[in-house]
C-alpha cells in the first residue's frame, strides 16, 4: 500500500515519458554436476570444496559439454517458444578473481535458443531474442564495509560456483512498466520450476537479474539511452529498481541533461541505483571461439526426446486447461491455483463431480494456507466434502471446520462430522422446532409475517439453539420465507 502511495506520488516526473525495459536473466541449471567437470553442483557447500583442475583453469585441462545442461537449454528453448539451433562455444575473456581461468566459456554469435516469446498471464507477449548455455563465475566476498570491495578489507573467494551451469534469457526491450518486469520474471521462474531447469530460489541466487532501463517522449518511435541494473536478486528489487532507475533518467532528461550509457548497482537499504562503470571503461571481452569444444548440433530425435513434455508442465498449459473446466470468468483464481500449484488438485476434484465454485474457493481461501499440508489430504475426501455441502448436509462454516479436522488429523469427512455433532436433523425434525419457536415467540413471529425482515435472525437463532447449531441455516430461513410469503 505504502509502495502504490509513493508510486502515485512520484509520477509527476514520468509524465509525458515511456519506460522501456529489457531483462537479462541469469538461471542457474538444476544439474547434478558442473557444466564442464564432474565437479557436485550444490549451494551452500563449505567454500572451495566442489572443484577441481577443470573448474579451476588449471594449465592442461580440458572442458567436456554436461548433457543434461544441453537437455535442459533445450527444455527451456521449447517452454519460451525458441527454435533450437546448431550452436557454437566462445571465450569471453576477462580478469578477475572469481574467475579462475580468467575467461568464461558462453555462447556468442550462434546461441542454442533464439526467437521465441514468453506470454504472461494477461496475454501480452514479450519477445525473447536468446537463451544460451555459459558457466557461472565464482563468487567473491569483501569483508568490513558494506560489502562492496571499495570499502572492504579482506576479500575470500569461493570457487564451488565456478563452472556451474547457466542459461542466460535476454528479452527483447518489450515491457513497458515495473509491474511487467515484475509478472515476466515471476511468469519465467514459474516456468524454469515447472520443467524442472531450476530451483527458481532468488535468494539464493538461482535466479538472477540484469534490468535494462530507458525511457522515451511517449509516442516517439525512438529509444532513449538504456542504463543496466546489475544483479537484482529479489521481485522487490527489481520493481524498485526499475522506478528509481526511470524517475532518475527523466529528472536529468528534464534538468536538460542527458542520460549516459553505464552499468548500475541497486542499493537495497537506500533504494537507489549508482554508478559501477560507464560504457567508455567497458571491457573489450575479446571473444574467440573456444578452441576445446566441438560445436553443438542436437538432431531432431534428442531435441524431441528432451522436449517431449515441457508444454503440459507449462502454467500457461495448466492455466488454459483450468479455464476451459471453470469458464473464463475464473481466469484470475486459475492463475492464483496455478501460482500455489494447487491447480491439479482443484482440476481433479472438479472432474470427479464436485461443484467447481465451491473447490475454487475452499482450495483458495482455506487450502492455500499451508500447502503442503493440503498436499496430503485425498482428493476422494474432499470431493466428499464438497458434496456434503453442495447438497446443504453440512453449513459453509460446518464445512469450513470438517475440512481443518481433515488437514490436521485425516479422516474422512463423514465421520469427522459426525464426530463434531454436524449430523443434521432430519426435516421433520426441523419443522416441529420451527413450530415450537413460532409458539414460544408469538409477537416476534408477528412482525415477521408483517414484513420485518430484521427480526428474522432472532428467530433463526432460537432454532439454532434448540437444535444446537444442527439445523441447516440456509434451509430454515426458506421454511420461513416460504410460511411468510403463503400468510
Ligand atoms: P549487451 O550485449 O550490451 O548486453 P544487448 O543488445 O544484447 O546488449 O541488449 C541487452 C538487453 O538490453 C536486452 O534485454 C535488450 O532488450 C535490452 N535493451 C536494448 N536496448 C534497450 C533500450 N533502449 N531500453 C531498454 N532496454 C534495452
Ligand atoms: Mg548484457
Ligand atoms: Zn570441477
Amino acid at each position: 500500500m505504502s509502495q502504490e502511495i509513493s508510486e502515485v506520488n512520484k509520477t509527476d516526473v514520468l509524465e509525458g515519458f515511456e519506460i522501456i525495459i529489457g531483462l537479462e536473466v541469469h538461471c542457474e541449471l538444476l544439474t547434478k554436476t558442473k557444466l564442464f567437470c564432474a565437479c557436485k553442483n550444490q549451494f551452500g557447500d563449505e567454500p572451495n570444496t566442489n572443484i577441481c583442475p577443470v573448474c579451476l583453469g588449471l594449465p592442461g585441462s580440458l572442458p567436456v559439454i554436461n548433457k543434461r545442461a544441453v537437455e535442459l537449454a533445450m527444455r527451456i528453448g521449447k517452454a519460451l517458444n525458441c527454435e533450437v539451433l546448431p550452436s557454437t562455444f566462445h571465450r569471453k575473456n576477462y580478469f578477475y578473481p572469481d574467475m579462475p581461468k580468467d575467461f568464461q566459456i558462453s555462447q556468442y554469435d550462434m546461441p542454442i535458443n533464439a526467437n521465441g516469446y514468453l506470454e504472461l498471464p494477461d496475454r501480452s507477449r514479450v519477445g525473447i531474442t536468446r537463451a544460451h548455455i555459459e558457466e557461472d563465475t565464482g563468487k567473491s566476498m569483501h569483508l568490513g564495509g558494506s560489502g562492496r570491495i571499495a570499502e572492504a578489507s579482506n576479500s575470500l573467494v569461493d570457487y564451488n560456483r565456478a563452472g556451474v551451469p547457466l542459461v542466460e534469457i535476454v528479452s527483447e526491450p518489450e515491457i513497458y512498466s515495473s509491474q511487467q518486469a515484475k509478472d515476466y520474471v515471476q511468469e519465467l521462474r514459474q516456468i524454469l520450476v515447472a520443467i524442472g531447469a531450476s530451483d527458481g530460489r532468488m535468494e539464493e541466487g538461482s535466479l538472477r537479474v540484469d534490468a535494462n532501463v530507458s525511457i522515451k517522449p511517449k509516442g516517439s518511435e525512438v529509444f532513449g539511452t538504456r542504463c543496466e541494473i546489475k544483479n537484482l536478486n529479489s521481485l522487490r528489487s527489481l520493481g524498485l529498481a526499475i522506478e528509481y532507475e526511470a524517475r532518475r533518467q527523466a529528472e536529468l532528461i528534464k534538468e536538460g541533461k542527458s542520460v549516459s550509457q553505464e552499468t548500475r548497482h541497486f542499493d537495497e537499504n537506500s533504494g537507489r541505483t549508482s554508478s559501477m562503470r560507464s560504457k567508455e571503461e567497458a571491457n573489450d571481452y575479446r571473444y574467440f571461439p573456444e578452441p576445446d569444444l566441438v560445436p553443438l548440433d542436437p538432431d531432431t530425435a534428442w531435441i524431441e526426446a528432451s522436449t517431449a513434455d515441457v508444454v503440459a508442465l507449462l502454467p500457461i498449459t495448466k492455466r488454459k486447461n483450468l479455464e476451459a473446466l471453470l469458464g473464463e470468468e475464473y481466469s484470475s483464481q486459475a492463475a492464483l491455483l496455478v501460482g500455489i500449484g494447487l491447480d491439479e488438485f482443484a482440476y481433479k476434484s472438479i472432474e470427479a463431480g464436485a461443484d467447481s465454485r465451491l473447490v475454487v474457493n475452499r482450495v483458495i481461501n482455506e487450502l492455500a494456507r499451508d500447502i503442503e499440508q493440503a498436499k496430503q489430504i485425498s482428493i476422494e475426501g474432499f470431493v466428499e466434502l464438497i458434496s456434503l455441502e453442495a447438497t446443504n448436509k453440512l453449513s459453509a462454516t460446518q464445512s469450513k471446520a470438517v475440512l481443518q479436522e481433515m488437514l490436521s488429523s485425516g479422516g474422512k469427512p463423514v465421520e469427522i462430522a459426525k464426530r463434531l455433532g454436524y449430523e443434521q436433523i432430519d426435516a421433520n425434525e426441523i419443522y416441529k422446532v420451527i413450530d415450537e419457536v413460532i409458539a414460544n415467540n408469538p409477537a416476534e413471529w408477528e412482525r415477521y409475517l408483517a414484513g420485518d425482515d430484521k427480526v428474522v435472525q432472532f428467530l433463526l437463532g432460537q432454532v439454532m439453539r434448540s437444535t444446537k447449531g444442527r439445523a441447516n441455516g440456509k434451509e430454515v430461513m426458506q421454511i420461513f420465507a416460504g410460511k411468510q410469503l403463503s400468510n
